[in-house]
């Protein structure tokens, strides 16, 4: 039974020392990865629920590692963040969005406002609204083309600093969407002082819709709320017909997911934007 103990041991620090040396191994790779050019945005439609037309999109990050090949965000987001490399990477997202509107006016493309995700290690840097006001003004790009999604558990931590840091965000003009809804603990009092611009309910209320009663339940109280606070709502992973409609019915306005499109690379979605002469 001795031998057996010190065998599990045995084996268990090895996984651990074995997760560390990979996430070490991907932290150094991120390291890299900006200046490598490992990195390109991709951009899911955002649209009305109702009528299906194309209101916006999603710009979502993708990093191909030089020799495991695409990894996903929910492998290296989270490392990002850990060594702070998501602020430097974050401010590239943001201006390469802001790049990649001005290619698509370039190509005689009519702008639609573009969503960028934003890490709570990004809202607690000092100047961190300077920083966007900097870069939209290099980009020439107007900020109410561009909607900043913050996360529940960001807004959470520290609320006074929140309120400080969404309304210093508005007073560069931008927009700000609250992401993954429901997720988080959020009260009214506090969801009522930020000065956000819409509701992004999140993929897990949506999943089982339309079968799910309880859901659906949770789905208008959520909507009725927004609509209280004056905000925009947004369902994220719309993936059938029947959740579209039921998403409707509940009185959601806009959706997004694969029912309408999956994230796409940036001449796939330059060919859904209107033309910009055809107004
Ligand atoms: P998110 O912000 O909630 O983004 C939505 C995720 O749902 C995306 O995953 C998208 O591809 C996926 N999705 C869209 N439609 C559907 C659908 O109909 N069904 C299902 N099952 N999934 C759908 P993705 O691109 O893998 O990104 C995962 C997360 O990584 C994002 O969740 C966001 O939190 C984070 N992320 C992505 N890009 C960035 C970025 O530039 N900066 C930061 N800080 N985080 C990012
Ligand atoms: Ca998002
Ligand atoms: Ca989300
Ligand atoms: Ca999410």
């Amino acid at each position: 039974a001795k031998e057996c103990g010190r065998n599990n041991y045995q084996f268990f620090t090895r996984a651990l020392h074995a997760r560390a040396m990979e996430r070490l191994s991907l932290e150094n790779s991120l390291r890299v990865a900006l200046e490598r050019r490992e990195f390109r945005l991709v951009y899911q439609p955002q649209v009305d629920a109702a009528s299906g037309a194309l209101l916006g999109c999603e710009a979502l990050l993708r990093w191909r590692h030089p020799e495991r090949g695409p990894v996903s965000p929910a492998t290296f987001i989270p490392v990002a963040e850990d060594a702070g490399l998501i602020v430097p990477i974050g401010t590239w997202v943001l201006r390469e969005a802001c790049r990649q509107l001005q290619a698509w006016r370039q190509q005689g493309r009519m702008l639609l406002p573009v969503a960028i995700n934003v890490s709570p290690l990004q809202m607690q840097q000092a100047n961190w609204a300077g920083t966007v006001a900097a870069v939209l003004r290099e980009s020439g790009i107007p900020p109410t083309l561009v909607e900043l999604e913050v996360t529940e558990s960001a807004l959470l931590d520290d609320i006074d600093a929140a309120v400080e840091a969404v309304a210093t965000l508005k007073r560069t003009g931008v927009k700000v969407a609250i992401d993954d809804f429901g997720t988080g603990y959020s009260s009214l009092s506090y969801l009522r002082r930020l000065a956000l611009d819409k509701l992004k309910i999140d993929r897990s209320f949506v999943r089982e819709l339309p079968d799910k009663v309880d859901d659906i339940e949770i789905v208008k109280v959520i909507i009725q709320l927004a609509r209280t606070l004056g905000l925009r709502t947004l369902a994220e992973g719309v993936e059938t017909e029947g959740q579209r409609a039921c998403l409707v019915a509940c009185g959601c306005e806009q959706i997004q997911g694969y029912l309408f499109a999956p994230p796409l690379e940036a001449d796939e979605f330059c060919e859904l934007l209107p033309l910009a002469d055809a107004a």
